[in-house]
């Protein structure tokens, strides 16, 4: 069961900026963490069900710094939450969707995340997002 939008996935270019600017919108951030696996630095600003994630890259190779390098800073991805993230995978690769991870990974905050290509999404890179909570 797909049971919302989890988060909205922002690329910036600089963390700390870009919390002053998303602050000064009335929001808070309430976790700022590392992602090594994925190289990048995440802030996670709650709005009500959902969050949205800023995303530093840390590196050049990082693929938030690529994607700002080619598009420049902004929506960098949407992620629905799910309650059984291996099924929809198994699922939508059946049905022909395609894939960039075929089994899902860590992300921010110990959920397990695996994302679909924006090329089978209408243009959008989407994430599924299962947390135990
Ligand atoms: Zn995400």
């Amino acid at each position: 069961m797909i049971g919302r939008i989890d988060h909205v996935g922002i690329a910036v270019k600089n963390l700390e900026e870009a919390i002053r600017v998303w602050e000064g919108l009335g929001l808070k951030v309430e976790e700022i963490e590392e992602v090594p696996d994925q190289k990048v630095r995440t802030a996670v600003i709650h709005v009500g069900e959902s969050r949205i994630e800023l995303l530093e890259g840390t590196s050049e190779d990082s693929p938030i710094s690529k994607f700002i390098a080619k598009r420049g800073e902004g929506i960098h991805h949407i992620a629905l939450g799910v309650d059984n993230i291996e099924e929809h995978l198994r699922k939508l690769k059946e049905a022909g969707y395609r894939l960039i991870d075929e089994k899902p990974r860590v992300g921010a905050g110990g959920a397990k995340i695996a994302f679909v290509h924006p090329k089978s999404v209408t243009g959008v890179l989407l994430e599924l997002c299962e947390r135990e909570e």
